[in-house]
């Protein structure tokens, strides 16, 4: 076997294949042999092993070169783990402490070994089971807004920015899967749709208002064109782990440049979502304090990525983009810019947030929070009021810019 030739990991195959990798074996610790070894994968796509040792722990991740939750017909290029750990590692530098640590990469193997996230676990588990965590609305907007001013040429140098751009402008197939499931086929019969029969009046309704599908088409031209900074581009509450008190990001697969407002809208959506779902899953003493406790976070999301935002952009402003000499240095403010910006990116963020609302209940993708409710015609009814708020941000999203109304309209639609 060539050191080229992609082969899939296995449980009996990994210590063998990984055991005389130094940043392996050394984090590990002990006889490979006796590594305990196991598959833990439960996401769409990849390959995810946990591997134990006498001195500790690390993931090991692996592309397919398939769509794992569809299987060998749908082909995935295996290119896909390098844009994950270029992303991985971008991070890193924009948000420290967010993203689990990368110790080794092996590009032809299509494999990662990271930072094993321990004792976190998904959020989304924890959100459908009533727990709380803290700082996490306030975790998520500052990472957000730290990699969005920080992969913009609001502070690289703009050679760098330009080439980073060209690099990740090789990934065509992951975009190519954003472009579809989220911003196109909620809105017609696309093949691999699916939703609850009980939807069918307000699939309609969707798929007949014009407005919606006309804007739900601008935001993609804005997702494919604006290659504005570099996003993680898959951040729902699957690629968040945490425990009580601490929050991570895995899982930047799907990051490419794009719109600032991406990764924001996204985050917010899968709230919004756990919120809507919560009285399948809360008892009545407990669901309104519960519920109330998302629309926190919510707020804190929002609000804490406009305060990073504004913070750096007081203190890092050093790309081409409103450059020094033409505000401060004349003694021009430059704080009716910044806001500006962080206007216009709320916006987008809040119609992005509504597309990733419909996507989850009417296209391939469906997530954990609505699809686990057994009684279709409770979760109809929780899906309804969802597909409902996502219309309104879709259409109407200047309208729910401040954080207030946001959060209002969601109790209006509850
Ligand atoms: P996919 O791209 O296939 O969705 P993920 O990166 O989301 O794969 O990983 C799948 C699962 O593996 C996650 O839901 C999580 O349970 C586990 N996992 C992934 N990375 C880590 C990590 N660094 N530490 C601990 N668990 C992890
Ligand atoms: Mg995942
Ligand atoms: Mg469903
Ligand atoms: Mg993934």
């Amino acid at each position: 076997q060539r050191a080229s030739d992609y082969v899939a990991l296995s449980v009996e195959t990994l210590g063998v294949r990984l055991g005389d990798i130094p940043a392996v074996s050394e984090r590990v610790g002990g006889d490979p042999a006796n590594w305990r070894i196991r598959e833990v994968g439960d996401g769409n796509l990849n390959l995810v092993f946990i591997v134990e040792g006498t001195q500790g722990a690390v993931v090991v991740k692996q592309a397919l070169p398939y769509v794992r939750m569809v299987g060998e017909s749908w082909r995935l290029p295996l290119y896909r783990a390098h844009y994950e750990y270029y992303a991985l590692v971008r991070q890193a530098r924009y948000a420290p402490g967010v993203a689990p640590e990368v110790f080794y990469f092996d590009k032809p193997q299509a494999l990662i070994v990271m930072e094993y996230l321990y004792p976190h676990v998904i959020l989304r588990r924890k959100l459908i089971k009533g727990e709380r965590v803290a700082e996490l609305g306030e975790t998520l907007g500052r990472f957000c807004a730290q990699t969005a001013f920080r992969g913009s040429e609001l502070s690289l140098p703009s050679p760098e920015k330009k080439a980073d751009v060209g690099l990740f402008s090789g990934n065509v197939a992951i975009p190519a899967i954003t472009e579809s499931l989220v911003f196109t086929d909620p809105y017609y019969d696309a093949e691999m749709n699916h939703h609850t029969p009980e939807l069918s009046a307000v699939v309609a309704r969707l798929r007949g208002n014009v407005a919606l599908k006309a804007k739900a088409q601008r935001m993609l031209m804005k997702f494919t064109a604006n290659t504005e900074t570099m996003l993680h581009g898959d951040l729902h509450s699957g690629s968040i782990m945490a425990t009580d008190a601490s929050v991570r990001i895995i899982d930047p697969e799907f990051s490419q440049y794009g719109p600032m407002a991406f990764d924001l809208g996204m985050a917010v959506a899968n709230f919004l979502m756990a919120y809507f779902s919560q009285p399948a899953h809360r008892s009545a003493d407990e669901l309104a304090a519960y519920q109330r406790w998302i629309l926190e976070v919510i707020a804190a999301c929002l609000d804490s990525f406009d305060a990073e935002f504004q913070r750096l952009w007081q203190t890092e402003r050093r790309g081409i983009l409103f450059p020094q000499t033409l505000f401060e240095d004349q003694q021009h403010a430059s704080d009716v810019a910044c806001q500006a910006l962080l206007d216009e990116i709320r916006e987008d963020a809040l119609a992005y947030c509504g597309i990733e609302m419909h996507r989850r209940v009417l296209s391939l993708a469906h997530n954990a929070d609505f699809e686990e409710i057994i009684d279709t015609g409770l979760r109809a009814r929780l899906e309804t009021r969802n597909l409902l708020m996502g219309e309104a941000l879709i259409v109407n999203a200047a309208a729910y810019t401040k954080t207030t109304a946001l959060v209002a309209l969601a109790e209006t639609h509850n």
